[in-house]
C-alpha cells in the first residue's frame, strides 16, 4: 500500500474497518483528501459493502460536486480538515468498546499500557451534540485544533484522523484493542496502573 490516499484506499480501508467490527450496519463514515477535493463515503452506505460509486466528492467547502448524498457528518469531516491541515484522512467508528467509553462520558486515559501512552496519551470525550449537525463538528474540531488526532463523541463513537487511511486504521486498531484489553481486564481483576515514574519514562522515549 502506497503512503498516499486515494479512491481505492477508501474502498480498501473501509473493508477493513468493517471486518475489524468498527462500524456495525450503516454507521461510521470515511473520507480522504485528494488535492481540492475530498472524497467521502454516501450516508448510509455500509463501509463493507462500499463502491466506488457510494463517493462523494465535495470541495472543501462542503460543495458536492457529484450526485451522491454526503455522510450525514460532512461538517465535522470538513471541520477536522479545516482545523488540522496535516491530516488527509478521516475514519469514525462505532465500536462497541470504544464507544462504551463515549456512552460512559470517559476520558481513554488509564495508563496501563506503555505503546498506548507513548502514541496516544488521553482521548477526550467531546461533549454530546446532535449527530450531523454543525454544534457537534465545532465540539469535535476544537479538539483536533489542540493536537489530538482521536476523539470519543459522547453517546455516539469516536473519530480519528491521520496523514493517510492506513495511519488512520492502524491507530482505530490500537484504540479497540487497548478498550478490549480494558474490560477484559477489569473483569479479571484490578487493573494495575503505571506510576508517574514510569509514564515520564515512557514519554522521554518520544525526544
Ligand atoms: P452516515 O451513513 O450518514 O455517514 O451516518 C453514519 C454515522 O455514523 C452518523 O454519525
Ligand atoms: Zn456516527
Amino acid at each position: 500500500m502506497e503512503n498516499r490516499n486515494s479512491i481505492d484506499d477508501i474502498l480498501y480501508w473501509a473493508k477493513r474497518a468493517y471486518g475489524a467490527k468498527m462500524v456495525p450496519g450503516t454507521s461510521g463514515n470515511i473520507s480522504v483528501k485528494c488535492g481540492n477535493s475530498i472524497y467521502l463515503s454516501a450516508s448510509g452506505v455500509c463501509l463493507g459493502d462500499i463502491r466506488g460509486i457510494d463517493l462523494a466528492e465535495i470541495s472543501s467547502e462542503g460543495q458536492v460536486l457529484n450526485d451522491v448524498k454526503p455522510s450525514s457528518e460532512k461538517l465535522m469531516h470538513l471541520e477536522i480538515y479545516k482545523k488540522r491541515p496535516d491530516i488527509e484522512a478521516i475514519i469514525h467508528i462505532h465500536c462497541p468498546y470504544v464507544t462504551s467509553f463515549a456512552v460512559c462520558h470517559k476520558e481513554i486515559n488509564e495508563p496501563m499500557l506503555p505503546e498506548f501512552i507513548y502514541n496516544f496519551g488521553t482521548i477526550p470525550s467531546a461533549k454530546y451534540a446532535l449527530p450531523s449537525s454543525k454544534e457537534l463538528a465545532d465540539e469535535i474540531g476544537k479538539y483536533f485544533e489542540e493536537g489530538h488526532n482521536a476523539v470519543l463523541m459522547q453517546n455516539h463513537g469516536l473519530v480519528a484522523g491521520a496523514k493517510t487511511l492506513k495511519e488512520v486504521f492502524y491507530a482505530l486498531e490500537s484504540i479497540q484493542a487497548y478498550a478490549k484489553t480494558y474490560f477484559a481486564a477489569k473483569f479479571l481483576g484490578e487493573i494495575k496502573t503505571l506510576n508517574n515514574d514510569e509514564i515520564n519514562k515512557i514519554k522521554a522515549l518520544k525526544h
